[in-house]
């Protein structure tokens, strides 16, 4: 059986070892945490397409026990005044539609799949080398140790070893332009309004906010606050409290909930500084291939990040699965893969950068950027249907 090492144990490597696995291949991913893996504790939305992408991986419904669903999206400027109300995705299904939870709690989730299906994940393996041969590639871990596989996917995030690998030359990450906030509280004051289900974004006047409430009753929320990056020793050492202070009187002006929701968090709240890949670097050697954020980290402003990782892993197994006879077909798997998804995955760039900037300044947003979130249309949902053969040019409109 043809082997293939995953580089990176988080979303998208999980999910690319669930897709391997299921189209025949034998996987060992390679995840440099020693344990499960340590997480800020930020919390994210999975979209539709997400969740599409899961169910193909037959771990929707794991995915759909965590965290709660969202149905509709509310929109409201800094006065308080609704600008929109809109369903999201495919609110009526139960398995895709949109949720919201913790980054950690998903990826943990699809560790224990993997584990489920006897896929071995070695934790402590954090890659430091790789060299392409004509029979195979080796990586080289810290740790002194190595492993040879037929082809390497890295998985390996935004500060992605594999990609420096490939392309040494190639511009890393970049701040965004915003830090992001994020926290919790059981003790955010009752919404006034209607919220289950809801997730609610404010056009504020100094930071672009998000929330919504649990099942619960517990509010989960971010704000975005244009401004320069956190320097790494504010961030090693600025508290939970100190953090609040900071962004209190962002919020204060404006005739919202914020305010009130972020004054009643206090230990679990969080800052992280937005980062983006620029568009146009190297995906592929020619046994070598990334996904996820390691080959299109967009700024967080469409919340899609994680979902384009889980359509990578499909697409990608799809176009391998269809090679998988003839190991002589590998390297054009490879290039379709990207000829599929890179269009999409840097569109995914290009609208949160836009988004991004829009919020740096404190002008309000034009009203269509509202629902940024992109269709499930049927183009798609062939692209990520397990027997539905993959486009042969482009992608479908
Ligand atoms: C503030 C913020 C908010 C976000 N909100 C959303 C949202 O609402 N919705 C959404 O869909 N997305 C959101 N995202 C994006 C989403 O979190 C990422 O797109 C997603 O986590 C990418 O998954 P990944 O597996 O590619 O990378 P990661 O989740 O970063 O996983 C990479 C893995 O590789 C491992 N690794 C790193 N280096 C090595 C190495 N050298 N060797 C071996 N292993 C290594 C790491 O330990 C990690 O486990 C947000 C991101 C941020 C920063």
């Amino acid at each position: 059986m043809a082997e293939i090492m995953v580089i990176g144990g988080g979303i998208a490597g999980t999910a690319a070892a669930l897709g391997l696995h299921k189209a025949g291949f034998d996987v060992t991913v390679h995840e440099a945490h020693p344990d499960s893996g340590a997480d800020g504790g930020a919390f994210l939305s999975l979209a539709s397409n997400g969740m599409r992408a899961l169910a193909e991986l037959d771990a929707a419904a794991a995915v759909a026990e965590l965290g709660f669903p969202l149905a509709t999206m509310r929109v409201l400027d800094e006065a308080g005044a609704q600008l929109a109300d809109v369903p999201l995705g495919e609110h009526d299904q139960v398995l895709t539609s949109y949720r919201c939870l913790r980054r950690a709690e998903l990826a943990e989730c699809l560790r224990r799949l993997v584990r489920d299906r006897g896929i071995p994940i070695r934790h402590g393996a954090r890659l430091v080398g790789l060299t392409e041969g004509p029979s195979g590639v080796t990586a080289t871990f810290a740790d002194g140790s190595s492993a040879t596989a037929e082809l390497a996917v890295g998985a390996d995030g935004l500060n992605s070893a594999v990609r420096g690998q490939l392309d040494p030359g190639a511009p890393g990450p970049e701040y965004a332009g915003q830090r992001v906030f994020y926290g919790y509280t059981a003790d955010a004051p009752a919404p006034s309004e209607e919220c289950a289900d809801r997730i609610t974004m404010v056009r504020g006047s100094g930071a672009a906010f998000g929330y919504a409430y649990s099942p619960a009753g517990e509010a989960y929320w971010f704000a975005r606050v244009p401004g320069p990056p956190a320097s790494a020793a504010e961030l090693a050492g600025t508290g939970p409290a100190q953090w609040r202070e900071q962004l209190l009187p962002l919020l204060r002006p404006d005739r919202t909930p914020t305010a009130d929701i972020v004054a009643a968090t206090t230990d679990r709240l969080m800052v992280t500084n937005a980062q983006h890949l620029p568009a146009g670097g190297n995906w592929r050697g020619t046994r070598t291939v990334l996904v996820g954020d390691a080959a299109h980290a967009a700024s967080p402003a469409t919340g899609q990040g994680a979902s384009m990782a889980l359509e990578d892993a499909v697409v990608l197994a799809k176009a391998l699965r269809d090679a998988l006879p003839d190991a002589d077909a590998r390297p054009a798997a490879l290039e379709r893969y990207e000829r599929l998804r890179r269009p999409r995955a840097e569109q995914n760039m290009e609208t949160s950068a836009k988004l991004t900037a829009s919020r740096t300044t404190t002008t309000a947003a034009p009203r269509d950027s509202a629902h940024p979130a992109p269709r499930v249309d049927d183009g798609l949902l062939r692209l990520l249907d397990w027997h539905t053969p993959l486009p042969e040019d482009g992608p479908e409109a």
